[in-house]
């Protein structure tokens, strides 16, 4: 017998962790963190259900921090196992992980001036030393190797084409008379045309499938992202202002890069326009997208091999000190921005709305996501100031939307990418809120009279 243990990104986006317990032995598939509202991120101070010394092992599909994040806190509560991922998904954790516990001490910091911490001084979750720790225990594994964890139980990491080294996981194991039980782990599965990025490879022949169900309950906008982005950038250089656009620094940067590649060398846009990339981890991650070129589509590969390679065109500026930021409030020019956070809450694209949005001239333009309780989502729903570093800002600035990209595959996505079957598999449905979760269950109902489960938070499933 083996088991299961559900342990997050149940009725939620986030906090990806799965536990198996099977001989004695207990491998944790993903480990990330609880993101959101702060009832939400107080799942992250909750016990571990397990004890973390007793852990042989993770493995990781990506570097997403709600996938990724809370090794840091694994490692300081006596994790001391490997953590299996791609080399690619081991680069991006260099940057993300202590990103991510600089972020926890500074909320730390902030809480104790705050007063609403109940410790004296505030604890954060981990620090950015705990996440350098555990860094090194990241071991390589490369796509499409079986790697036994241990006897008896392999697994393989095969693309997913959401980020760069992001993996959906099939997992074997062995059973009485020489028979096996797979499993597939989904983690976040990307789109078939991502622009740089191998389109996700089909899911195996499986008996259980644990599927995401991020967009379950939707269809992307089928949109020419190309000739949205083209209009508003010309549309903003008409009036000499600038186009700001809030951008993840990890793959949405690198994606847009891409399509204004795309624009300039079609001549589309004068190639005189310049990009600016502000965001030293996006920089950072734009190098890592540049070195693994063995995770490129074909496409893709076709254009990195000739001069200049498309996400280092003449034009692409980046901006690694903050002078050099700075120097971006007083452009003359009509220029493009890309700057993090993507959501506008933090990050150096906060400095960037100081200057951009009392100006008419100017375009804050989103392509991503805006969660609730974010400025980009209050900008984003009209308010007619926002507060950035505690100064009202009027927002006079055109608001712009470019629409059609997403990191997730769609309900149809998911669908195509889980069939065919020669048999129905055990469905369990994680990573959706429930309306998105509950509208990919009817849809697999629906269209392949299969069954789905979707377990609750702490739910143990036993085999
Ligand atoms: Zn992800």
């Amino acid at each position: 017998m083996y088991e299961i243990h559900f342990l997050g990104a149940c009725g939620t986006v986030t906090g990806s962790r799965y536990l198996l317990r099977v001989w004695n032995k207990n491998i944790l598939i993903d480990c990330g963190l609880f993101q959101g509202d702060r009832e939400t991120k107080q799942l992250n101070w909750k016990e571990f259900p397990f004890p973390p010394s007793k852990i042989h092992g993770v493995i990781l599909t990506h570097a997403h921090i709600d996938h990724s994040g809370y090794l840091p806190r694994l490692h300081k509560l006596g994790f001391d196992g490997p953590v299996w991922c791609t080399p690619g998904t081991a680069a991006l954790l260099q940057l993300m992980l202590p990103d991510a516990g600089e972020l926890q001490e500074e909320e730390a910091r902030f809480a104790d001036k705050k007063g609403y911490s109940p410790y004296k001084p505030a604890l954060p979750l981990f620090t950015e030393s705990d996440a350098r720790r555990v860094l090194k225990q990241a071991e390589r594994v490369p796509f499409h190797v079986p790697r036994e964890v241990v006897p008896g139980l392999t697994f393989t990491f095969h693309h997913a084409g959401h980020i760069l080294g992001s993996s959906f996981l099939e997992l074997r194991l062995k059973r009485k008379g020489g028979k096996h039980h797979t499993w597939v782990f989904s983690g976040d599965l990307g789109r078939p045309a991502h622009p740089i990025l191998k389109p996700p490879a089909s899911a195996p022949e499986c008996d259980f499938l644990v599927l995401e169900s991020t967009y379950g309950d939707r269809l992307h906008p089928k949109e020419d992202v190309h000739a949205l982005l083209e209009e508003v950038i010309k549309r903003t250089g008409d009036r000499g202002g600038t186009v700001l656009i809030p951008a993840f620094a990890v793959d949405r940067t690198q994606e847009l890069l891409v399509i204004l590649a795309d624009l300039f060398e079609a001549g589309r846009l004068p190639r005189s326009l310049p990009v600016y990339i502000d965001s030293p981890m996006a920089l950072d991650a734009l190098n890592f997208y540049k070195q693994f070129q063995a995770e490129y589509n074909d496409a893709f590969a076709a254009r990195a091999r000739k001069s200049p390679h498309p996400l280092a065109l003449p034009n692409f500026h980046p901006v690694r000190n903050v002078e050099g930021s700075k120097a971006l409030n007083t452009l003359r020019e009509p220029a493009v921005i890309l700057s993090a956070s993507g959501m506008c809450n933090g990050g150096r694209v906060e400095h960037h709305l100081k200057f951009k949005l009392p100006d008419s001239r100017h375009t804050l333009l989103f392509v991503g996501f805006q969660a609730r309780g974010t400025k980009g989502r209050r900008i984003l729903d009209g308010e007619p100031q926002v507060e950035v570093h505690g100064q009202a800002i009027p927002v006079k600035a055109e608001v712009a939307v470019l629409p059609g990209l997403s990191a997730h595959a769609d309900r149809e996505e998911l669908l195509e990418w889980a069939t065919p079957q020669p048999a129905m598999p055990d469905v369990f449905l994680v990573h959706g809120e429930e309306p998105a979760r509950a509208g990919l269950a009817a849809l697999l109902r629906e269209r392949l009279d299969w069954d789905s489960l979707t377990p609750r938070m702490g739910e143990i499933v036993r085999l």
